[in-house]
């Protein structure tokens, strides 16, 4: 299969869109994924045959055999991506090749079959074009993406993975992740649960991961935090990541974050925060970092600031820390200098505020 490979999409465009009024009332209070576009895209994928079928279509409910694979061994993955309406009215995305690379990562990791990047970005790019009344003029809201693939072999059969794929893409306006803006969360270190073993799947974006932390998150909230933070599934010493977001630490003035290490997803965001970190003059550093240096960091004023970062929330500071035995609020709680420094300088660079000089801005 070559990297390069583009698709045919038949187009199928809705008969029963929503009117401008119907949007418009939407988009003025989108909330996160919960509505969506007039459309979606489809692809299937045949062993033997490879991807074929590619089409853009009304947006629907699936008719699937209940004893389709994914519903039963969940051999699925997602990715999330955004489209932003810049300042000068272009409607881009942010980095979707990267995108397209960790999508073809969880799919060799989950057994499914990759699918050439070229065919991911155009889908997307069909989508949004297709779509683009919904892209939000909003100041900070944007169109979130939703690209995923599903096993759609039908059959209880565990001995190999599905012989048919599909992969489809959504797409909803969005606002804010977090409700409450740019707020300081509480995060939870979460020690009875674990989210990702070495040689499991946490470098993978799949449905499961997800499934096993919403225990843990909603452990989180019984304690009183925001979110829930994962440490190494060994000792439960290290600190991985947080919720649907990596971390960032701010140490002796230098960026510091948790080290690829198979078992954290590893973050667009946070790729882009360490390439932009050179830019603001600040050292970056991935590492492993413990429970214990973070909480004598802070007790020190060694450790100034921790900020999570994803695509769904940009950057968002983490103000107190809560575990079993200890609690601990880093600095004094509110949003760091350094954090709202890389903040501004990402929605910047999304927003067509600030110069792209990486070619990071894909245009539509
Ligand atoms: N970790 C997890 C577990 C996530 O779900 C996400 C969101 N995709 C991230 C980190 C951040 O990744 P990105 O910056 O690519 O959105």
């Amino acid at each position: 299969m070559t990297i390069a490979q583009k698709l045919s999409f038949d187009v199928q465009l809705s008969g029963h869109a929503r009117t401008a009024a119907e949007r418009e009332q939407v988009l003025a209070n989108p909330g996160f994924g919960q509505v969506f576009t007039d459309h979606m895209v489809s692809v299937d994928y045949t062993e033997g045959q490879g991807w074929h079928d590619a089409r853009l279509e009304p947006y629907a409910p699936l008719t699937l055999d209940p004893a389709t694979s994914v519903f039963h061994y969940a051999q699925e993955l997602f990715e999330g991506l955004k489209a932003y309406r810049q300042v000068n009215g272009s409607v881009v995305m942010f980095r979707p090749y990267a995108n397209a690379a960790r999508f073809n990562r969880s799919a060799t990791r989950m057994a499914m079959p990759e699918l050439p990047e070229d065919a991911f970005v155009e889908s997307l790019e069909l989508l949004v074009q297709t779509d683009r009344d919904w892209v939000p003029t909003t100041e900070g809201h944007s169109l979130y993406l939703r690209p995923f693939m599903i096993a759609t072999q039908v059959g209880l059969g565990v001995n190999w993975p599905s012989k048919t794929y599909r992969y489809l893409a959504i797409a909803s306006p969005a606002a804010s992740y977090f409700s409450g803006g740019v707020k300081p969360v509480s995060v939870w270190l979460s020690t009875e649960y674990t989210r990702a073993a070495p040689g499991g799947t946490g470098f993978a974006k799949c449905g499961g991961n997800y499934a096993a932390a919403f225990v843990a998150q909603r452990q989180a909230v019984e304690n009183g935090c925001d979110q829930v933070v994962w440490l190494d599934a060994a000792e439960h010493r290290y600190v991985e990541e947080m919720g649907g977001m990596n971390l960032f630490f701010v140490i002796g003035g230098k960026l510091v974050t948790p080290s690829l290490t198979g078992t954290l997803l590893p973050g667009i965001t946070r790729d882009s925060i360490l390439a932009l970190a050179a830019d603001l003059g600040l050292e970056t550093e991935e590492r492993l970092i413990t429970v214990e240096e973070w909480q004598a960091g802070c007790e020190s004023g060694e450790l100034t600031e921790v900020f999570a970062c994803g695509t769904a929330a940009v950057v968002t500071p983490v103000g107190s820390v809560k575990g079993a035995d200890r609690a601990w609020t880093v600095g004094d709680g509110n949003a760091g200098a350094v954090t709202m420094r890389i903040r501004e300088e990402l929605i910047g660079i999304q927003y067509g505020s600030r110069p792209d000089t990486r070619d990071w801005i894909h245009k539509i």
